[in-house]
């Protein structure tokens, strides 16, 4: 190590936040286990990563905004998606089908923006074998199944033969757990935010997503220990 002269001591004043690959942070979990809350809370507090907005052909539920929540089209425009080969992945979740339409995440990636996907386990995998660099698994269980029926039953936005449906269903996506990098327990909504915003953190930092590295160390490396672009 070399004595920390004038230039390094003014280095520590540049901006050392380095070019980097965007991610592809994928969160799943059974519906009520909380994974909508967390999205939005990263969406909110974070402003690097932007939601991807799946394609689906179930009808719209109240509050929610064509474009925001989702892009609601008809089968026959799906079909035509399909078709067209728009789609990263889709899949059949519950009695309709939703999808990832390609739209500007490619170059935006290049260009360091993250995406967050709220899609469920066949989603992932159809992500993860297209993209195996990009991609970041993240799953969220609920703390135990009593309590997930209690959530969903709070909602009060589905009938007790929906909800038995989500409950059947919140088993089936469970068995997918071992699908997935990380799992993280939703006891409590800040504590699992907590987690997640770590991974995220960390996964930022993973060094072959740090594409300005090369230069940045070189110029560490350099006689004048200067960063270079
Ligand atoms: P909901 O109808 O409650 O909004 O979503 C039902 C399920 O569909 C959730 O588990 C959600 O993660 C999943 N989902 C939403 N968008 C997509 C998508 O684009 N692709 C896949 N494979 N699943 C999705």
């Amino acid at each position: 190590l070399r004595p920390r002269s004038g230039a390094s001591a003014a280095m520590a004043s540049h901006d050392t936040t380095l070019q980097r690959r965007g991610l592809m942070f994928i969160l799943s979990s059974p519906s009520g286990a909380g994974k909508t809350t967390i999205a939005r809370m990263l969406l909110d507090r974070d402003g690097h990563i932007g939601m991807s907005v799946s394609v689906t052909t179930r009808p719209m539920r109240p509050g929610e905004v064509n474009g925001k929540d989702y892009h609601f089209v008809t089968d026959a425009e799906f079909d035509q998606m399909i078709e067209e080969d728009d789609f990263y992945e889709w899949a059949h979740v519950f009695d309709h089908r939703y999808g990832t339409p390609k739209g500007k995440i490619r170059n935006a990636l290049k260009e360091g923006k993250d995406f967050l996907f709220d899609i469920d386990w066949q989603g992932t995998q159809q992500l993860y074998q297209k993209d195996q660099q990009d991609v970041v698994r993240v799953f969220i269980l609920p703390p135990s199944l009593g309590e997930l029926h209690n959530r969903l039953r709070g909602r009060g936005t589905d009938s007790e033969e929906v909800i038995s449906g989500r409950m059947d269903r919140a088993r089936a996506e469970i068995s997918h757990w071992d699908g997935y990098d990380y799992v993280v327990i939703n006891d409590d909504v800040e504590e699992c935010y907590t987690k997640v915003r770590e991974i995220l953190d960390a996964e930022r930092m993973k060094r072959q997503r740090q594409t300005g590295l090369i230069g940045f160390v070189r110029g560490l490396m350099s006689p004048d220990g200067e960063p270079q672009s």
